[in-house]
């Protein structure tokens, strides 16, 4: 038998209630903020990730899903969704028109990481993402929206985490500091981080290895060294959350590790999934669009791990699954091919109806309508076809009454509403 593939899974029904629930609450929160969907390819040529991503970062090191079609072509199964996202923005124009653009997309994302619980190779992102708007409120304000998401879904747990990391102003003088701290540190961090030190050692302050996060605990803070408009920035925007009653913690060591982030940058985390305790992400990358070949538009947007969103609500929540209304149980050849007409009509009107294809007897239908959860069952064999009726059995009262053939599926809505 032919087996998915590792770090790939099939969400199913049962499960899959609770993921349309979430994509419910999540579109409607953000259209009621003014976001708009946008829905982009998964597959994009493999430069705009290494552009954008960043050649010394995991995800383009050893991460990407990168291949070449068959011209030779060389592609790469999105690791993330932002690089698409303004990438289609500068493509299409979209600032010429309005450079705000507020919107939002869901979809799978693919990076080669080692399984476990909470991480997968493909998983599902709900992001958002902001373009053209500097002021701190839109900082503020995005930050909220993703809070009120959780707390609309009734998560709790969660702590938000905020830092800034200043702006090309401000933060090699910080840069420089860092490495110095970290030079002296080469014994206590691991392979990776050695690495990291030199070209990208924001990063090696938010590394999970134990070793390394005892090392970074007295590193210099970026916050000490933000310049008068970067301090400004992230004064406004704790201000703003106090004000809107958001609770957070600066989080010193949260970077996003890449140069063209800047200031903002934000994480949700859990401790209800063990080792992988970002539920979401996100931050201000005003320095994204030029260098993807737009225009100097800055840049803000947070991507939320639909997978760790689910295993966290799945913990404490059943999916709602939507019982059939009605379950059809006719016996026999004749009362089937009537009945069957009954169904769809029904369905077509958008009552959830059920029907027995295989002929089985009264017993087992009625076993399979309970199976099912149907609210009523409507019975109808050769003695109801002859006196013109059939029965409609309320499954709660068992309460039964006769309902005529005349207009049936008026009858029948009427006696279940
Ligand atoms: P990032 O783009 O790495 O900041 O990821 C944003 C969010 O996506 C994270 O906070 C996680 O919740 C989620 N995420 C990232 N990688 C994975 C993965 N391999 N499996 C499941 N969720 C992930």
């Amino acid at each position: 038998m032919i087996q998915l593939i590792r770090g790939f899974k099939d969400i199913l029904p049962g499960e899959v209630e609770l993921w349309q629930e979430v994509e419910k609450t999540a579109r409607s929160l953000f259209e009621d903020f003014g976001f708009r969907e946008v829905r982009l390819p998964i597959m994009e040529r493999t430069a705009l990730f290494t552009r954008s991503i960043g050649e010394n970062t995991d995800i383009v090191e050893k991460e990407m899903y990168t291949f070449p079609d068959r011209k030779g072509e060389m592609i790469t199964l999105r690791p993330e969704a932002t690089a698409s996202v303004v990438r289609s923005y500068i493509q299409h124009k979209l600032y010429a028109v309005d450079p705000v653009q507020k919107s939002y997309t869901i979809g799978p994302m693919f990076r080669r990481e080692r399984p476990q619980k909470g991480r997968y190779r493909q998983f599902y992102q709900i992001n958002a993402e902001v373009f053209g708007i500097e002021s701190p409120l839109i900082d503020a304000q995005i930050i909220f929206m993703l809070v009120t998401l959780f707390t609309r879904l009734s998560v709790t747990g969660l702590t938000a985490n905020i830092n800034s990391l200043g702006c090309p102003k401000c933060r090699p003088a910080y840069k420089e500091k860092l490495i110095e701290f970290l030079d002296g540190l080469s014994e206590s961090l691991c392979s990776a981080c050695n690495k990291r030190s030199s070209k990208n050692p924001l990063r090696v302050l938010d590394c999970k290895v134990p070793t390394c996060a005892e090392s970074v605990k007295d590193a210099p803070s970026i916050l000490d060294y933000l310049c008068p408009d970067c301090k400004d920035h992230f004064e406004t925007v704790q201000d703003l959350l106090n004000k809107m009653g958001v609770e957070y913690i600066i989080n010193k060591r949260l970077v996003r590790g890449l140069d063209y982030y800047t200031r903002t940058s934000f994480e949700i985390q859990t401790t209800a999934l063990g080792a992988q305790n970002a539920v979401a992400g996100g931050g201000r990358y005003d320095g994204l669009i030029n260098i993807l070949g737009g225009p100097e538009i800055p840049g803000i947007g947070f991507a939320i791990g639909f997978d760790r969103l689910i295993d966290i609500l799945s913990q404490n929540m059943e999916p709602r699954i939507r019982q059939p209304e009605v379950f059809i149980a006719a016996l026999g050849d004749d009362c089937q091919k009537v009945a069957f007409e009954w169904t769809n009509a029904l369905c077509a009107e958008g009552i959830k109806t059920e029907m027995d294809f295989s002929g089985k007897s009264l017993k087992a239908l009625m076993k399979r309508a309970n199976r099912l959860g149907a609210r009523h069952v409507l019975i109808f064999g050769e003695s109801e076809m002859k006196e013109g009726v059939a029965a409609l059995r309320n499954m709660a009262t068992k309460k039964q009454i006769l309902v005529s053939l005349n207009d049936i599926v008026r009858n029948i809505i009427k006696n279940i509403i």
